[in-house]
This record gives structure tokens, sequence and C-alpha cells, in this order.
């Protein structure tokens, strides 16, 4: 069987358009698609069944020649642009001069190199090691692992509208029912969920949502049996809910008193993402161990926890690892993509796209009483959609605009625990012609969609 091959390279060289020379999907990517439902489980399902060729700077282009624009990086992950330049070359060479010996069995310079630099970028300036993994969910189960091996203690406190990832005990760390757990337990246990700061729903300031959430874990698990707590600085899948402020801080300060292990989950939220290399930042948190993954290698599979020494070396010699962690290849990805994020300033475009994604939306808000909330950090902002009377959420309106985006060659992702949210996770590559492009198409999309 003949596979369908790129029509074009990608990575910046691309052109910077969108253009629509079938119908979306195009014939090719159909018959893609129909292979697709014969060949791969169904449970693996896709946003859009429009398959990709190439994808650089703010667009993917299809195989039937389309080029669509991109808001969503591959959710969050190719955040300096796919095919970015230093990448193709580093990984390039990396390929050719070695492309796996096992990190456990002959180790190479740049995992080391990797993990000094996550070192130095997360949040607080204590002594920290890093380990390196494959995926946020291993990285989130390993951050898990030491915290319970540094406090000899076992459980676990997850917030509402939590997403961790879809292995076992990430299963039972995230929120939603439907379509990440309903028939997949029984799940790991000593897990237990907190209620969390959610300004647009809940009213609360951080200080009393915080009181809220120390109260529940208080009475219902005990600080002398808690190792860690697990949170999004800014939720993903769960909405884009950022929390009240002061929300973060009591809760580390809690955890600090009460010989708790505070894990911030900043998979989605990290390298880069929200105009900080962490959105912990943002609040002038210092997290004990930060789970980091998405963003860090542009598309190869990379994922690290990193955190104070003292906590990452409770966990014993052969304890941690795993046979492709901190990948040749993966590596070399993220020591190139870290490298495109100081060289080209990604840190203060990621917060110009933020004005502009923010003042765009919230203008479609002042028209568009459907549009409940808009919030976010930087290249990370959501509009929630709800019912204008009751604030009910409308999760049917989210699928609609997402839908009618799609099919007019804007891929936009939809989160929330209610379905209603849309994100907007634009590669930080992207123009602000394209970006403003793409507002525009959502702008006619919100007054057809009535
Ligand atoms: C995506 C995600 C994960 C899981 O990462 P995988 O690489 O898909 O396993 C964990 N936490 C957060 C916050 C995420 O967004």
């Amino acid at each position: 069987m003949s596979l369908v091959t790129p029509t074009a390279v990608g990575g910046p060289a691309l052109a910077q358009e969108r253009r629509l020379v079938t119908a979306i999907p195009g014939p090719r990517s159909r018959g893609l698609a129909e292979r697709q439902g014969r060949a791969v489980a169904r449970g693996v399902s896709t946003t859009m069944p429009v398959f990709a060729a190439a994808a650089g700077g703010g667009v993917v282009v299809d195989v039937d020649g389309n080029s669509l624009i991109d808001l969503g990086s591959g959710i969050a992950v190719t955040t300096v642009g796919n095919s970015a330049p230093r990448v193709v070359e580093a990984v390039t060479a990396q390929a050719a001069a070695f492309t796996h010996t096992c990190f456990m069995i002959t180790p190479y310079e740049g995992y080391v190199a990797v993990a000094e630099q996550l070192n130095a970028l997360t949040p607080g300036d204590h002594a920290k090691r890093t380990a390196l993994f494959n995926s946020g969910a291993e990285a989130v189960e390993n951050a898990v692992k030491i915290a319970r091996a540094y406090t000899g203690k076992d459980a676990v406190v997850a917030f509402d509208h939590a997403y961790h990832g879809r292995t076992n005990l990430t299963m039972a760390l995230t929120a939603k029912n439907q379509p990440y757990k309903s028939g997949f337990g029984p799940f790991a246990p000593e897990v237990y969920r907190a209620p969390l700061s959610y300004p647009y729903r809940d009213g609360l300031t951080g200080a009393e949502a915080a009181r809220r959430a120390i109260s529940t874990i208080e009475t219902q698990v005990g600080a002398e049996n808690l190792a860690a707590l697990v949170i999004e600085p800014i939720q993903g899948e769960g909405g884009f809910i950022v929390p009240a402020e002061g929300f973060l801080p009591a809760l580390v300060q809690w955890c600090h008193a009460n010989d708790v292990v505070f894990i911030a989950d900043e998979v989605q939220s990290g390298i880069a993402r929200t105009g900080a290399m962490y959105a912990s930042e943002h609040e002038g948190i210092v997290p004990d161990l930060v789970v980091t993954a998405k963003g860090v290698a542009d598309g190869l599979p990379l994922s690290a926890v990193t955190g104070r020494a003292e906590i990452m070396d409770a966990a014993g010699p052969g304890g941690l690892g795993g046979t492709y962690g901190g990948n040749p290849l993966a590596v070399a990805a993220a020591l190139a993509t870290l490298e495109t994020i100081r060289q080209d300033g990604l840190l203060d475009r990621a917060r110009e796209i933020g004005a502009l994604l923010l003042g765009r939306l919230r203008d479609l808000q002042a028209r568009d009483a459907r549009v409940g909330d808009v919030r976010g950090r930087g290249a990370m902002i959501a509009v929630e959609l709800v019912d204008p009377v009751t604030a009910q959420p409308d999760a049917a309106l989210a699928k609609a605009v997402a839908g009618a985006a799609h099919a007019a060659g804007v891929i936009v992702l939809t989160c929330g625990t209610y379905g209603n949210v849309l994100r907007f996770l634009p590669p930080l590559s992207i123009s602000d012609g394209l970006l403003t492009e793409a507002l525009d198409v959502l702008d006619d999309v919100f007054e057809e969609i009535k």
C-alpha cells in the first residue's frame, strides 16, 4: 500500500496563508479516514478528520493541499513552531550520530544538559535534580512516586476539573469521567479530590477557595496521610481555569507547613506558553516538584520531573527511569527548543499573542452574551460559552463554533469539564496577520450561529 506523501516541506518555509482548495475534509483525507476506521482503535479519536502533510509557522497543510491556521499547536506542543529550524537541525544531526543507547546503560551529554537547563529554568534557586521520561502522564506518575518515597506517606490530592493523563494512576487523578475514566477502573487507591478555585463559577477569592480546599483535605484525608498535592497552575483540559489570586500561594504554604509535597503539573502551561517559562511564576510560587512535557521538545516525546534535590533523591538508584526516558533525539529537540525560546524572544511573543487574543475575544464578549468568560495568560487563552440568561454551560455551541471554524480552515480546540470552552493555543511562531485572520473567521462564525 502506498503512502500519501507530504506535498510540501514543513517549517517556516511553508506559505503562511489560509488556503482552502477542497471541502474540509478533502478526498485524500476522507480516504485516509476510512483506512483509519478499519485499522485504528476507535478509542483513539480525532478532532478533525484532516490528515497532515506538513506544518510550520502558523499553519498545518493537509494531504489535499489545504492550508489551515493552527490555533492548537497539537495541544500546546509545537510552541516554538512545527519543525522549527534549530530543532530539525539538532534532531537530524543526532539521528545520524546515534538514536539510542539507553541513558541507564551508557549515558550521553544531552540528557544531562536538559536536566541542567530545567533545574535553572524551573522556579526557585534551591538545589534541584531532574529525571526525564516520555509522556506527561509518565512524569506525573513519577512525581507521585518520588513524593511518596520522600514523605513515607501514601495519599495524593488532586482537584476538581483536573487532567493529569490516561494511565492508571493519572486516570485516578483526572477528574472527568467521560471519556477518560468510564469503564476503565478500578483506579489507583489513595487519590482524593479537593475543590478548585474557579472564579467565574464560584465567585470566591483565592484565600476563600484555599480555605475551602484545605478544609476538605484536612477533614477527609489528613495531612499526616498526605504525600502530595498535584495541581495544574492553569488547568488545561479542565477549561483553562486560572485560579483566583492567592489560591496557589496559600496551598503551597499549607503544604510546607504540613510536610506535603506540592507538585505543579505544568505539562500544558509550562515552557513559555503563558508568557513565563512556567505559569507558577505568575503567582510567584515555588513548587517542590514541577512536571514538564508537551512544549519542551517541539513534538518529540519528552517529559521531566524537576525539583528539590532532597525530594528527588529520595528515590533510590534504579527506582526511576525507563528504556526510552530522555531519548537522544528528544533531548536534542529539547535543547534546540529552549534555545529557540531564548534566541527568538518567545516569552515576549507569548505575551503579545495573549494581548491580541484577549483584546479580540473581549470585544466578542461585549457583543455576544454567550461568551460568558474570557480567561488565560499569554498564548493559553479560552472562552467559556454559556446560556446568556442562566450561565449554564453551552457545549452544543462550542461544538458548533469549532466545527464551523474547522470547515473554514481554522484549527481550534474545545475543552472543559462541560465541553463548553474554546481554547486557543497557537504556536508562538504564528504571525499577527494569521492570528487576526483566524479571529475574523471566529467572529463570522459567532454571527452565523445564532
Ligand atoms: C496532556 C497533559 C498531561 C498528560 O500528558 P501526556 O503526554 O498526554 O501523557 C498531563 N497533565 C496535563 C496538565 C496535560 O495537559
